[in-house]
């Protein structure tokens, strides 16, 4: 079972949410991302969860 990039949430199949080059992100960080501004305090957070995705994709 894939398990979400960011929060390590496990994915749900009644809940969907994001692949990215075979990365799960859940719903809730799904949002989230969408949501970020620079200043928001959770900014860093996810920044850091994209950022895996990114260096397994350049890998
Ligand atoms: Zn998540």
């Amino acid at each position: 079972m894939p398990v979400c990039i960011i929060c390590g949430q496990m994915f749900k199949e009644n809940k969907q949410g994001l692949f990215i080059n075979g990365h799960y992100i859940c719903p809730e960080c799904e949002n989230g991302v969408v949501a970020l501004s620079a200043d928001d305090p959770g900014y860093n957070f996810y920044k850091m969860g994209l950022k895996k995705i990114w260096c397994f994709s350049n890998a």
